[in-house]
């Protein structure tokens, strides 16, 4: 018996449909199985504690793909030693059947020891795209994604994988990665879910209480400001930048960077003559958020 089996009896035994993995030998199986019959599979990796952001991501992975996996693990060579690994929402229970209603095919949850061997030592890097940003602060966050996105791949096998725009750095190095490597896979941007306030959804947001959640609203409000800035002709992006300080700093935000970068190189850009787009990391009181949007003159 598998250890998710042995975790959640019930609703494995509910499940006519959906298969739930927990080995990468299995879910390569797995996968030549469905793309055989399916032609077309697609993969949306998460770290569980699913909203509608990563709703958003399965149901265009399941419009698209007749065969649809989604992953969730929560990737500890991600996180630094001070990050919020232990306190990372987990909902394994409420992800499985979330996932089930969205007719996934299969839940890939492989538990931590199945991933990484006590000497795993193998790394994959993007070091021009990983060193800035979210980078700079979270240094090591993004070979750990980077790794774990191409384990994922190597386990899946899949010809489309879904990502958020919500985490834009990382999506812009995941197709970097992918196509240097010459991986194979489609990488599909999906845009960035709201709460009706603005706030990016992020699994990370079950932890503002409630005055902390108002002034997380700082980061989109500073952004659509920027952008509404923008649309009145203004084109210098420290102007655009110091706007969107000034909304973090009334919030009492602990700001972490305000950047504008060309789309694809994420090289910080002085003025916007072309699409840009503007990228965002605060901290609330002790959660640490991010949100970017596009900016198009
Ligand atoms: P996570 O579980 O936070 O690693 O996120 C898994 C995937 O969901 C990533 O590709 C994220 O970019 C994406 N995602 C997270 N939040 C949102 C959101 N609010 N809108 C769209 N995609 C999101």
């Amino acid at each position: 018996m598998g250890d998710l089996e042995a975790r959640f009896p019930d609703l494995m035994s509910m499940d006519p449909v959906m298969e739930i993995v927990d080995s990468p030998s299995r879910m390569r199986v797995l996968s030549q199985e469905l793309r055989r019959s399916n032609f077309l599979l697609g993969l949306v990796p998460t770290m569980g504690a699913l909203h509608e952001g990563h709703l958003s991501l399965i149901r265009r992975a399941v419009a698209a793909c007749p065969a649809v996996v989604v992953s969730i693990f929560l990737n500890p060579i991600q996180f630094g030693p001070n990050e919020d690994l232990c306190s990372y929402p987990r909902t394994m229970e409420r992800d499985l059947e979330v996932c089930r209603k969205e007719s996934v095919s299969v839940v890939y949850a492989p538990p931590q020891e199945k991933m990484y061997a006590k000497d795993f030592d193998t790394w994959v890097e993007v070091p021009s795209l990983a060193s800035g940003l979210c980078g700079s602060s979270r240094p090591g966050h993004f070979r750990g994604v980077a790794t774990v996105v191409t384990k994922l791949l190597a386990a899946c096998r899949p010809d489309k994988a879904f990502f958020g725009e919500k985490d834009y750095q990382q999506l812009v190095l995941i197709r970097r990665m992918v196509r240097d490597l010459d991986l194979g896979v489609e990488i599909v941007g999906c845009p960035t879910v709201r709460e009706a306030d603005g706030i990016a959804m992020s699994s990370r947001n079950v932890h503002l209480n409630g005055d902390e959640r108002a002034r997380a609203q700082s980061l989109s409000r500073g952004l659509f400001q920027a952008r509404e800035l923008l649309r009145q002709g203004e084109r210098s992006s420290s102007t655009l930048r110091k706007m969107v300080c000034e909304e973090l700093t009334r919030a009492k935000a602990e700001i972490d960077y305000v950047e504008v970068v060309a789309p694809d190189t994420l090289v910080p850009v002085e003025r916007v003559d072309s699409p840009c787009r503007i990228l965002v990391a605060a901290k609330i009181g002790k959660t640490r958020l991010i949100d970017n949007i596009l900016l198009e003159p």
